[in-house]
């Protein structure tokens, strides 16, 4: 029997919403304008404004405002946000993930071949 799909709940809605925001910064230009830079500021605040978990928005807010948007170029961009993610990792109890690993699980695979 197939269940009709149901609205997300707050793990499924972060879960998106993490592989959205990793992928974005995964194919961030190498060498952004100065405009795209600040639309990304702009991008983040946005996101964060309209995020619909209040409690994960006002927090994640508070972060952003502690540590903007680092937006110089794409391995800039996805290491802050590595990092953002992992802050909100820490604060739920989850492990820290291994930022090194970043574009192999958002952009290239796994170095193994298995997402090929
Ligand atoms: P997720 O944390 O959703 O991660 C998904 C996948 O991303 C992981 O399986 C892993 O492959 C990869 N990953 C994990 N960490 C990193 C990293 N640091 N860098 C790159 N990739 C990584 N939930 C709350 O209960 N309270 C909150 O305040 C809250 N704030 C949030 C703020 C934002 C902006 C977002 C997008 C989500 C927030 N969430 C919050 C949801 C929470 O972060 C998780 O998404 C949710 O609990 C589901 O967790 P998960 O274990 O499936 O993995």
């Amino acid at each position: 029997k197939t269940f009709p799909e149901c609205p997300l709940d707050r793990q499924q809605l972060g879960r998106n919403s993490w592989s959205v925001l990793h992928t974005i910064a995964a194919y961030y230009p190498e060498t952004p304008t100065v405009d795209q830079q600040k639309d990304m500021v702009q991008f983040m605040a946005l996101f964060t404004k309209f995020y619909p978990c209040t409690d994960c928005s006002e927090d994640f807010k508070e972060r952003l405002i502690a540590n903007p948007p680092a937006t110089q170029n794409n391995s800039i961009l996805s290491q802050w946000l590595c990092a953002m993610h992992n802050e909100v990792n820490v604060k739920l109890g989850k492990p820290e993930f291994d930022c090194n690993l970043v574009n192999q699980r958002w952009r290239n695979g796994w170095k193994d071949g298995s997402c090929d």
